[in-house]
């Protein structure tokens, strides 16, 4: 099958329809033993300091790996991608437009989706049926993720890890739902994470340095038990149809759409307190001010750049964070037993 970046998730069923092999370009960056690299090669060909890691590190891996075929989503995502896809151009590769409808409309996706088959050259009707393939693969995306709040047996990076690579099934969906049955067997023989840990959810787009964020909290006493973006890559909420799946998800639609989703999740998990992670020069970053204006829980704003690790003022941040809800709780706790207690509401 031949190639084709992505620079975030697409319909991934027209494109293996299309004979196309989706690779996301975000996952094969961070993924990278030394993914700054990747950075240097668009700052070298004169991608500004203050432009997102994610569009220079996208531009690097498609340069650096030779990519010949690239599917940008110029709306639903990131205007940065627009001129990403004008500079790929100039540099020779075949970059494509694709653009999520404004609203979630269920007849707009349909068009949406009929203008990318016909695009790449895709039999009408043969998206459907690799809707049909990839369903299971799906499926196991979405219990592992049921396991990780239900079952508590799965870690947050491996729920992170799982679901956004959703996005491509890591270039070969075959291998993918192998790998994850694999985990899913494991877990079966797992003991649950402890009763008291503190329960968190991540909102926003995946950060730069997940691979020791996750970790990171864990250590301290808390997990992520809900990672939203990520969730939604695998797709929740597939419908009768591919353009219904298209439309329930909720990343490339208006910041209302997520929240619906989120206060759903945040109830249904438990949660006791939110890390909404921002990127730098992202302008999803300004969401944050309605974001904390609608999640009556403790937020936690982390923001990251081109730093692919935890520094010591992100990891002082989090422990504060994780020590506040701790006490936060012990109070509730407190009240509550106070109030329990014979006389406790004189
Ligand atoms: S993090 Fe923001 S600026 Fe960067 S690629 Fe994603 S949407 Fe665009």
């Amino acid at each position: 099958m031949k190639k084709i970046g992505i620079t975030t998730t697409i319909p991934a069923e027209v494109l293996l329809a299309a004979g196309y092999q989706p690779l996301d370009l975000n996952n094969i960056l961070v993924s990278s033993p030394d993914p700054t690299r990747f950075i240097t090669i668009a700052e070298r060909a004169g991608f500004p300091l203050n432009c997102c890691a994610w569009i220079k590190g996208i531009y690097g891996v498609c340069l650096d790996s030779g990519t010949e075929d690239v599917l940008c989503v110029t709306s639903g995502d990131c205007s940065n991608t627009i001129m990403l896809m004008e500079v790929l151009k100039l540099k020779g590769l075949n970059a494509m437009p694709f653009a999520y409808p404004e609203c979630p409309d269920l007849r707009q996706m349909q068009q949406v989706l009929e203008k990318l088959s016909a695009a790449l050259g895709a039999a009408p009707d043969a998206a459907d049926t690799v809707r049909e393939k990839l369903q299971p693969v799906r499926d196991l995306a979405l219990k592992l993720d049921e396991l990780t709040w239900r079952q508590n047996t799965v870690s947050g990076w491996e729920n992170h890890f799982w679901l956004v690579s959703a996005s491509d099934f890591n270039g070969d969906y075959h291998q993918y739902r192998r790998d994850l049955q694999g985990l899913l067997d494991l877990c079966a023989g797992r003991q649950p994470h402890p009763e008291g840990e503190i329960r968190l959810a991540y909102i926003g787009v995946p950060s730069v340095y997940a691979r020791e964020l996750y970790p990171y909290v864990e250590k301290h006493g808390a997990r992520v038990v809900f990672n939203e973006v990520q969730r939604q890559f695998a797709m929740p909420a597939p419908g009768e149809s591919l353009a219904e799946q298209y439309t329930s998800y909720t990343y490339p639609y208006s910041i209302h759409e997520r929240l619906q989703d989120i206060k759903t999740e945040i109830q249904k998990r438990r949660i006791d307190g939110v890390i909404h992670y921002v990127q730098a020069f992202c302008h999803r970053g300004i969401g944050d001010i309605v974001i904390r204006d609608a999640i009556d829980l403790p937020v936690l704003t982390l923001e990251g750049n081109a730093d692919f690790f935890l520094n010591g003022h992100v990891k002082t941040r989090l422990e504060a964070f994780l020590d506040m809800i701790q006490r936060r709780q012990k109070m509730i706790k407190k009240s509550y037993d106070k109030l329990l207690s014979p006389g406790g509401r004189d």
